[in-house]
């Protein structure tokens, strides 16, 4: 039996993660964490007992410490502060928390050299040294969730010394063959059709202002070692091939598999391992053809963006991501346009003056004032005050 956390148990990979664990049968699910989807968690606790349940949205913790007498040998904790103390015995820890809130039990999980599945990719964007330096100190691991990132782990197997370059794969997203000119009538409806891939709406539209593949250029940078240089991304729209690798004599090497991110979330838990599943697999007679194309960098600006502060480091990266978590939120209260999103965000880091990082106190200082400053930006562009 093994012993289980899943951090973000109420989001898209949090359930396709308990999901899994049902399919592959002999997990005990011992942690999980939620924010406000009480109905659902509600559930989860009914049906996994767990040991003990993380609230980090205050009236949800409240909730759950008023009906706590309905689940017996489960504990309560509100945010973070007892979860190194709840660790122990445990054998892996899927981190599918949204956005920056991962960072806190990301680092306390790597602290106690533990295994983490990582989904969320804005640890790795925000703390990326931080997270480096504790896997070298507290020989944690880390086994990528991002379907791209696990495509590069399974890639580079044994051999990452002999890498010429990182190929990141992007589906382009919903408006990857849209003229320049008519993004300014996109709605939040259109954002959110992702082509190929149901997800949470924020990674959604991320992917589709194409800030996400941004986000997983750093995320490969700190996960793969790998310079900026050496990441390149190509849109491939059918989503098949997860990324690839090129080495030193040219050979390239690709993850292929539809698109499922039940299997790479497998993966982080049985890895070394592979189990067989029960989730429909490619078939490379029905595959049909699959395209390549460069990236439209004039019209998804975000990666150009994040090639740039990926390069300068330090407090560029955090202010990226920081902003762009509150534009992204701000879009989906319909307060500003999708073509406010990006130059939004490159403002604030424009108008941050870069600083080397100190700490992970540090980190959040910069983190809060780069959301300040994105609030302040965006008053001036609502749209619907
Ligand atoms: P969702 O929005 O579906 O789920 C987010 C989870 O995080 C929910 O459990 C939510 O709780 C919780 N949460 C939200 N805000 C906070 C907070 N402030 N503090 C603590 N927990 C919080 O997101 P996804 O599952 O789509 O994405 C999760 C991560 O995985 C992201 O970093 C994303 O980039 C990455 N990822 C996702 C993919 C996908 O297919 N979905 C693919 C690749 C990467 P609640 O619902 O209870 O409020
Ligand atoms: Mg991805």
């Amino acid at each position: 039996m093994k012993h289980l956390a899943v951090l973000g148990s109420t989001g898209s990979i949090g359930t396709q993660t308990l999901e899994v664990v049902d399919a592959l049968g002999d997990y005990e699910v011992a942690i999980l964490s939620a924010h406000k989807n009480r109905d659902l968690l509600y559930k989860q606790i009914k049906k996994y007992h767990p040991r003990d349940v993380f609230l980090t949205d205050k009236d949800s913790y409240a909730y759950f410490r008023g009906i706590a007498g309905e689940f017996a040998g489960t504990r309560f904790h509100d945010g973070w502060a007892d979860y190194a103390d709840c660790l122990e015995g445990l054998d892996c820890v899927i981190g599918a928390i949204t956005g920056a809130a991962g960072i806190e039990p990301t680092l306390l999980t790597l602290r106690a050299g533990l295994r983490i599945g990582l989904a969320n990719k804005e640890t790795m964007v925000e703390a990326g040294d931080l997270v480096l330096d504790l896997l070298a100190r507290y020989g944690g691991e880390i086994i990528p969730v991002d379907s791209e990132h696990s495509a590069i782990f399974q890639c580079l197997e044994g051999k990452p010394e002999e890498v010429e370059k990182i190929i990141l794969t992007a589906s382009g997203g919903p408006f990857r063959t849209w003229a320049a000119e008519d993004f300014a009538k996109i709605t939040k409806a259109d954002a959110l059709k992702h082509p190929n891939w149901s997800m949470g709406a924020k990674i959604t539209i991320d992917s589709a202002t194409m800030v996400n593949k941004g986000l997983e250029i750093i995320e490969a940078h700190y996960l793969f070692r790998a310079d900026y240089d050496r990441i390149q991304v190509v849109v491939h729209p059918e989503s098949i091939v997860h990324s690839m690798v090129q080495f030193v004599d040219g050979a390239v090497k690709a993850q292929l598999g539809l698109p499922d991110m039940r299997v790479p979330i497998q993966l982080a838990l049985t890895y070394p391992a592979r189990a067989r599943a029960p989730y429909k697999a490619l078939d490379v007679w029905q595959m049909g053809s699959l395209h390549f194309e460069a990236p439209r960098f004039d019209v998804f600006p975000g990666i150009q963006m994040a090639y740039d502060c990926g390069k300068k480091g330090g407090s560029a990266p955090i202010v990226m991501n920081a902003c762009n978590e509150v534009v992204v939120a701000a879009f989906l209260r319909d307060e500003i346009r999708f073509t406010d999103i990006v130059p939004t965000v490159m403002a604030c880091v424009e108008k941050t003056p870069w600083t080397r990082v100190e700490s992970l106190d540090h980190i959040f200082q910069i983190d809060t004032e780069a959301r300040a400053l994105a609030a302040d930006l965006l008053k001036a562009r609502v749209v619907h005050p």
